[in-house]
């Protein structure tokens, strides 16, 4: 199995991201968010362990590459809190930016700001999850993970070296963080150009730690998922009125401000206004 492999998704046919590669630097992740898709699928994932023994793979492939999108991470967080002192993804990149491609980073740490002097010079760009700025509510829905406060600071510092940025709001859960209008408004002043949005998609592990964190919230959300919801390629999703009304409503706060808009995974490319992933925010390949 490569390390830098296609990204495709669980291919149910809901993702519209442009052609791009994917990367993880680590197995798991600490975040501990509650919405996590990827705990079901990857083993031990609250085990967060740097992929330090396939150096000598990465450096091979990454000879190979001819201007593709890499996007780092998509199982996982490339920042994870060990990062800070070990340093792995920051190595990875060096390896990368090297190599012929263009950089994706998603992350919810500030930590990536460590490594602006990489992504300063490398084609890329950084989408930033911040799924409320309400400090409270996210220490319960990502309980490892930094701040929103820290977050935005983060977009504000990496927008300042000219390395570009776009946010994802993503997952919107009902009843929860369904109404981005202050976040929104924050982002656009501090000059961010492109929000990503999806709505919270459940699945066995992550129900049970939505429903443990937030029962009366799961109560209400229960009906409107399990009796009302859509299947749709193994995905549980809201009726797709109230995706379409909860998923515009960001999208016209988004284009109210002069952003661009994408959705993820919700089979409703008509809302976007550009590639969905922000991935158009990253410069060409520099050969
Ligand atoms: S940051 Fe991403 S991979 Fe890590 S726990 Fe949260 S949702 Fe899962």
């Amino acid at each position: 199995m490569p390390l830098i492999s296609s990204f495709d998704p669980w291919q149910n046919g809901m993702c519209a991201c442009p052609r791009k590669l994917t990367f993880n630097p680590y197995s798991g992740c600490d975040h501990g968010c509650l919405y996590c898709y990827a705990s079901s699928y990857v083993q031990n994932f609250a085990d967060c362990r740097p992929k330090k023994d396939h150096v000598a793979a990465l450096r091979r492939e990454a000879t190979k590459l001819k201007g593709e999108i890499v996007s780092i991470s998509n199982s996982s967080d490339p920042y994870p809190r060990m990062e800070a002192n070990i340093g792995w993804t920051r190595l990875c990149l060096e390896i990368l930016a090297e190599s012929n491609c263009r950089i994706q980073i998603i992350t919810k740490s500030d930590i990536v700001t460590r490594d602006d002097d990489i992504l300063s010079r490398t084609p890329c760009a950084v989408a930033l999850t911040i799924t409320t700025d309400d400090d409270k509510l996210a220490k319960t829905l990502e309980p490892n993970a930094p701040s929103p406060t820290q977050r935005i600071r983060a977009v504000q510092d990496l927008l300042a070296k000219g390395i570009p940025v776009s946010v994802r709001i993503d997952p919107i859960v009902p009843l929860v963080n369904d109404d981005p209008q202050t976040l929104i408004a924050t982002l656009a002043a501090i000059g961010v150009k492109h929000i990503t949005s999806s709505t919270y998609k459940p699945k066995p592990d992550n129900w049970r730690r939505l429903s443990e964190a937030m029962p009366k919230i799961a109560e209400k959300l229960k009906p409107l998922y399990f009796q009302q919801g859509e299947r749709v390629g193994g995905n549980t999703l809201l009726p797709k009125d109230l995706r379409l009304r909860l998923l515009s409503n960001v999208r016209e706060l988004a284009i109210a401000r002069g952003m661009q808009f994408g959705v993820c995974r919700e089979g409703l490319p008509k809302l976007n206004t550009a590639a969905c992933d922000g991935s158009w925010l990253i410069p060409p390949a520099k050969r």
